[in-house]
């Protein structure tokens, strides 16, 4: 599933190519996405010019002056720069068109993405309008997670990835942060102390930087017609190496199931 990494990555992929220019048409081949493509999308778009390509959360937005496509990735989702000789394949469900060289083009097997139309404020959407803080923005620090974490019995895992508390904080990337924050995955939210919370969010930002870091070699796969662009394998100390050595002090590292979601941990070195 596309997490907000290759989410940040795909829009620094996508944005040069078609920011700026004006969009010629919109061709919808199956509207029957996770919420169904309003027909009439072309009618508020076509001959417009695309100002920005922006992301919040796993959302990307497509600024008009007239408003907002939103397009999640959903399950499986890619979107790549496509020319109009491009074979189309199965599950290639969207065409955006800016020249004949320049099609931005959705394949999406699953059908859990979605693309929205937004023609008020953004802000207000009510499926952003909820959303905690970036994590790599200021508003995501210490003070602030410390401040909401009083307020929660949660595990701090399951809390972590609460998007309402911060955005994009994936199962790959909790696991990993706890891990590096020496933070056992089961220690309730409000039971942190202010100094793991300034760990904490030190760990998030850098595990999510480092994963866009990575992203960006994979920049030239999104254009072109072939490949799974930007889903990138990834250093991973403990996601995925459960019974392991624990690369800190080589006991085993524990697995487990914490609401439905693979946990791994250091028991030893996770308090
Ligand atoms: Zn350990």
């Amino acid at each position: 599933m596309p997490e907000l990494p290759e989410v940040e990555t795909t829009r620094r992929g996508i944005a040069p190519h078609i920011c700026g220019k004006h969009l010629r048409d919109v061709i919808i081949r199956d509207a029957r996405l996770r919420w169904p493509v309003d027909l009439e999308l072309a009618s508020f778009i076509k001959g417009k010019k695309l100002i920005a390509v922006e992301r919040r959360a796993k959302y990307l937005l497509l600024r008009f002056h007239n408003g907002t496509v939103l397009w999640h990735l959903g399950m499986s989702g890619n979107l790549r720069i496509v020319d109009s000789r491009s074979e189309i394949k199965k599950h290639d469900h969207i065409d955006f068109v800016f020249n004949k060289n320049c099609i931005l083009r959705f394949h999406d097997p699953r059908r859990f993405g979605c693309v929205l139309w937004d023609a008020g404020d953004i802000a207000e959407n009510p499926l952003i309008k909820h959303l905690g803080p970036e994590p790599l923005a200021d508003a995501f620090n210490a003070d602030y997670l410390f401040t909401r974490s009083r307020r929660s019995s949660k595990p701090v895992k399951t809390w972590i990835m609460d998007g309402k508390i911060v955005v994009g904080v994936g199962n790959i990337y909790a696991n990993e942060a706890l891990f590096s924050s020496a933070i056992h995955p089961l220690r309730k939210a409000n039971k942190l102390s202010k100094k793991q919370c300034d760990i904490l969010v030190d760990e998030i930002k850098k595990v999510l930087s480092h994963a866009i870091k990575q992203g960006g070699t994979t920049l030239r796969d999104f254009v072109g017609g072939d490949g799974k662009p930007g889903y990138f394998a990834q250093s991973l100390k403990v996601y995925g190496r459960g019974g392991q050595a624990c690369v800190t002090c080589h006991k085993p590292l524990k697995e487990s199931h914490l609401g439905q979601r693979t946990t791994v941990y250091c028991t030893s070195c996770q308090k």
